[in-house]
């Protein structure tokens, strides 16, 4: 597992405006991001996260000095730069839900980017809520999920893999881990509409 410490002495310089207010003591995870949206620190918080889910993944794929655009697929990678980048453009936070659920556990965090004009941003991420799922996991078929192009496509938000035959999205638990090889990542009909629907409609 890659370690990446939280580097309280080494925070950027515009989160001097907290000195003294413990934000590795915060139970929420922030990691701070140059203008350039590379990762410059994290807190305590963000590394206890990361352990307590099945931290290796989430710290290589957010670790400091990496682009925080980086660890985020497909679509959902140019949505969250669009909108950190005008955060930064317009000095105006922004706040935002997404899933990231387990197979065991549905789980809602939102995202709160506080911008620092030409310096950078502090990104929060905090769990709102957090329970089993309600939805009936499906057996990993992967004849029945494999569609003509020979791909498994799966949500990159809600990890929800589309039946290709009946154009429908079912959650199949096993794969939310440790997805089949030929798994490609899109972005289900509902995710689209919820997180992408207002920048389509201005389109
Ligand atoms: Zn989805």
């Amino acid at each position: 597992m890659m370690k990446v410490s939280s580097l309280s002495s080494k925070a950027p310089e515009f989160l001097s405006v907290y000195a003294g207010l413990e934000l590795d003591a915060e139970s929420a995870s922030l990691v701070a991001l140059g203008v350039d949206l590379g990762i410059l620190w994290v807190n305590a918080g963000w590394e206890r996260f990361a352990a307590a889910n099945r931290g290796g993944d989430v710290l290589e794929r957010f670790g400091k000095g990496t682009s925080y655009l980086d660890g985020i697929s497909g679509a959902q990678r140019e949505h969250y730069e669009s909108v950190l980048r005008g955060a930064l453009a317009d000095d105006e936070p922004h706040e935002s839900f997404y899933e990231c659920s387990t197979p065991e556990t549905f789980r809602l965090l939102k995202l709160r980017a506080l911008p620092f004009p030409g310096r950078g941003l502090l990104l929060e991420h905090t769990t709102v809520e957090e329970r089993p799922h309600d939805r009936t996991p499906e057996l990993p078929d992967e004849r029945r999920f494999t569609d003509s192009r020979g791909l498994v496509l799966q949500c990159g938000n809600c990890r929800r893999t589309q039946d290709p035959a009946a154009r429908s999205w079912h959650w199949v638990a096993s794969w939310v881990d440790r997805q089949p090889s030929n798994t490609t990542h899109g972005v289900c009909a509902v995710c689209l509409g919820y997180y992408y629907g207002e920048r389509l409609r201005k389109r």
